[in-house]
């Protein structure tokens, strides 16, 4: 599946050596959250910053490397908005990165506008910054997001005296604390630590504001936090199967979807498949765990081309299509005269699954059942993952009013899908089951997109 798009990913380091290529590795490996613009800020008596559009390992030159000195620093991938930014303040130079998205930005801007202020882009992290400036320190500053951004955040400062973490009080997004012995750092997601041969150190809490310097990790603060709100799409398919985000594995949260995925078939008897095969790349840890359950043969059918972009991260749909045509090739004799069922984390428009359903066919697959970790998407996402709009969701053709009341409504969905992807049969994890996999607690996590309910309200 790759209709899904995250927006992107930050990363911050503090060294007693120059860590221009810490950042750069750092967010080398964040490059699945965001192909459209990259950038680097360091700290050097002053705010060195670089900033692209394109990704990390194709962008940055050795000329901007020299040019960004200094022991700590900022980084940043995105899908939409150039970021680090930079800005000289009563707070001393600052730069600022973030990953999530302000609902209220329009409101904010035009209030701010009467007030004087000006804006460069009308950008997200423009507001966040600019609201954290309004403050007489940085920490009542970022303290005063909570009050008046709606919508999710997670964010690092680069300041003289070194890089400030937070993460909004329901902690929608992702940030992790990471060391090797004097080096600290904080990502979006722990795999950017394999690569800087750091180890996790933890979670940054929900509401919780940092400073990481030569000393390490300081709590300055600690905001309430009135109920914790972890996007669930995270661990299904959103950050990359090596992380681990609070304390769940990524990969395990997968194989256990796809477990429930296939223990649905084992209790309804539909144990109908020679092989079971993944959408590759997002559809492997549940493919996986569909095999471990179910103990029907695990077969790759499509072979993923690894010089192809991710799909999901380009910027139009005709882009994306056409990406997503030169991302897959078919393994022929690996599905010719099989029944097969192919697993993948969701169904956004249903026109890519619809394609690879045909593919199979075409290539002589007798038959091909459709297992979907994800419950249906029925609502867009407000905190920061792009699931696109309403009229998009194909779940959404069949159910108008956006509710799936019960197993029988979810049964319809599913046959409904059927028909227009043209498969055997399709079957979704529900809420309770999907749920149930992830092994957090329900009052624990964001499911808006799936039950429509904003953690905020
Ligand atoms: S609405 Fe969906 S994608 Fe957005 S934060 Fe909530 S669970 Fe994640």
């Amino acid at each position: 599946m790759s209709e899904l798009r995250d927006n992107c990913g930050v990363f911050g380091v503090y060294s007693k050596f120059p860590c221009v290529y810490d950042i750069y590795n750092g967010i080398d490996f964040l490059q699945h959250r965001g192909q459209e613009f990259c950038g680097i800020a360091t700290f050097d008596q002053h705010i060195h910053q670089v900033t692209h559009h394109g990704k990390v390992g194709n962008t940055f030159t050795e000329q901007e490397f020299h040019y960004l000195t200094g022991n700590w620093g900022i980084g940043h991938v995105s899908l939409w908005e150039r970021q680090p930014m930079a800005w000289q303040s009563r707070l001393g130079n600052i730069s600022v990165a973030f990953s999530g998205n302000v609902i209220n930005a329009e409101e904010i801007i035009a209030a701010m506008k009467d007030q004087g202020h000006s804006f460069y882009r009308g950008y997200n992290v423009e507001v966040i910054a600019k609201t954290i400036m309004e403050a007489d320190d940085m920490v009542e500053g970022i303290a005063a997001l909570t009050g008046r951004i709606k919508g999710a955040y997670s964010l690092v400062i680069l300041a003289a005296e070194g890089i400030y973490a937070t993460r909004d009080v329901y902690g929608f997004r992702p940030l992790i604390l990471g060391q090797n012995g004097t080096r600290f750092a904080v990502s979006s997601e722990s795999r950017a630590f394999q690569n800087l041969d750091m180890e996790v150190v933890r979670d940054v809490r929900p509401g919780e504001i940092i400073l990481i310097d030569a000393a390490g990790f300081h709590t300055l603060r600690q905001l309430p936090s009135p109920r914790k709100a972890h996007c669930a799409f995270e661990w299904a398919y959103t950050a990359s199967i090596d992380s681990v985000i609070d304390g769940l594995y990524v990969q395990e949260a997968r194989n256990r979807l796809g477990q429930a995925l296939a223990q649905r078939d084992l209790d309804e008897g539909d144990t109908i498949a020679d092989i079971v095969a993944p959408v590759p790349m997002s559809g492997i840890g549940h493919a996986l765990g569909y095999h471990q359950r179910s103990q029907i043969r695990y077969q790759e059918a499509f072979l993923y081309n690894r010089y192809a972009d991710r799909s999901y991260t380009q910027s139009s749909q005709a882009a994306r299509e056409k990406m997503a045509k030169r991302k897959l090739s078919l393994l022929k004799s690996a599905v010719k005269d099989k029944r097969i069922v192919i697993c993948d984390d969701s169904i956004i428009r249903g026109t890519q699954i619809r394609d690879k359903v045909r593919d199979l066919k075409d290539a002589g697959a007798r038959e091909v059942h459709v297992r979907i970790a994800c419950p249906p998407l029925l609502y867009p996402c407000d905190f920061g993952v792009s699931t696109r709009t309403l009229e998009e969701l194909a779940a959404r053709h069949c159910f108008p009013e956006g509710t799936i009341n019960c197993f029988d409504d979810l049964r319809k969905l599913e046959t409904w899908i059927a028909g227009q992807i043209n498969a055997d049969s399709v079957k979704y994890n529900g809420i309770d089951a999907f749920v149930g996999a992830l092994g957090i607690p329900r009052e624990d996590l964001c499911l808006k997109c799936w039950n429509g309910i904003s953690p905020l309200t």
